[in-house]
């Protein structure tokens, strides 16, 4: 794998998924999992920016936030926006083309998710 970005102080990048019940919300928990193993986000828990229980947001608006969902009913968009946070990268699974109930989680759905969320900075 091409190292395409210096990651020096990467838990300035950080990576939120829905991690849903649904294929979709597994992919994209896999794939921050992966993110975060492979150093390149540092993974957060949406459930607890959703139950308010996170860091103050003044910090984590300074970050470089990936948010990965599996759907449009956007789960994470939804929560981050709640809390006034709009400076966001942003990947819906169905955009890729992915249709919910009818995904396979296998390696080669998590590698090509991972793959388009690994370049996005
Ligand atoms: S965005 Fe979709 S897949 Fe993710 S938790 Fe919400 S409903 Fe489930």
């Amino acid at each position: 794998m091409e190292n395409k970005t210096c990651l020096c102080g990467s838990t300035e990048y950080v990576v939120f998924s829905c991690s849903g019940a649904c294929d979709l919300g597994y992919v994209t928990d896999i794939v921050a999992r992966r993110l975060r193993d492979n150093g390149v986000r540092k993974m957060s828990c949406l459930a607890t920016l959703g139950a308010e229980l996170g860091k103050p947001h003044d910090e984590l608006k300074k970050k470089n936030i990936l948010v990965l969902d599996g759907c449009p009913v956007d789960c994470g968009k939804k929560i981050l926006e709640r809390e006034g946070i709009t400076d966001y990268k942003y990947l819906r699974l169905t955009d890729l083309g992915y249709k919910k109930g009818e995904t396979p989680v296998n390696e080669e759905v998590i590698g090509k998710v991972y793959e388009k969320a690994e370049v996005i900075f």
